[in-house]
């Protein structure tokens, strides 16, 4: 586990500590991806285990559906975010090269967890996830920061993509403007996220320098093909 580097109980698992065989090995979270069905529910139980809680888990759409979760354990409808203001609940987004993004709002306690890929990104998926969070302060006399953990994703050297889809993201998000190691058009979205974040009202942000097309110890669609998913969980206490 990576801890996320909030004042709540927050990380990011990693490829140990599970029971999936390869290509999955071997804490994979995802039940799309053709893994064994019981071998993804014991590792989902490990993963509750570590975070003392039952773990809501998202759908990744690419879109920008944010779901909340009113109960502990909830299996929320498809929705690239999850946001519960409920104590004792937990919720995750799993990725394997796009970007985890755990939220808090020091202010109701609302943690959100949210699957920020480059069509995610680019449909707005973190403004309709900070949204959510700030709805959840009407009525309250809320005072408090929003903070937020940026997980393992692939990096700027290493996510290459044709010009065109460069230049269309960059047009949105400047700071997504990138190059390879070997000079060719590139996208940096940890760094977008990073920016819009903090364009959002997040007064603390901070990110993870793992790249998981570069680490052996996490899954990369990218790098791998068929693989596993990892996960930002975030309990809301
Ligand atoms: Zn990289």
């Amino acid at each position: 586990m990576i801890d996320a580097g909030l004042p709540i109980r927050a990380f990011f698992t990693t490829r140990d500590g599970g029971v999936s065989a390869p290509p999955y090995d071997s804490l994979n979270l995802a039940v799309h991806v053709g893994d064994e069905p019981h071998a993804v529910a014991t590792n989902r139980a490990r993963v509750a285990d570590a975070a003392g809680a039952p773990v809501s888990y998202l759908t990744a759409a690419h879109g920008i559906a944010v779901a909340r979760v009113d109960a502990p354990g909830q299996v929320p409808s498809t929705a690239d975010a999850l946001v519960t203001a409920v104590p004792g609940a937990a919720v995750a987004a799993i990725a394997a090269d796009c970007v985890p993004v755990l939220i808090l709002d020091e202010a109701t306690g609302a943690v959100a967890a949210v699957h920020a890929g480059r069509e995610g990104l680019f449909a707005g998926v973190i403004d309709a996830a900070i949204a959510e969070m700030l709805d959840l302060r009407r009525g309250r006399r809320a005072q408090g920061r929003m903070r937020a953990s940026i997980g393992p994703a692939i990096c700027g050297l290493c996510y290459e993509v044709p010009e065109d889809m460069r230049a269309r993201v960059a047009s949105r998000h400047p700071v997504a403007f990138a190059s390879t190691r070997a000079g060719t058009p590139a996208l940096d979205l940890p760094r977008a996220i990073e920016t819009r974040l903090s364009d959002l009202g997040a007064e603390r942000v901070v990110r993870s320098d793992e790249c998981t097309a570069e680490s052996s110890r996490l899954f990369s669609h990218r790098r791998d093909g068929v693989t596993g998913r990892f996960a930002g969980v975030a309990v809301c206490e």
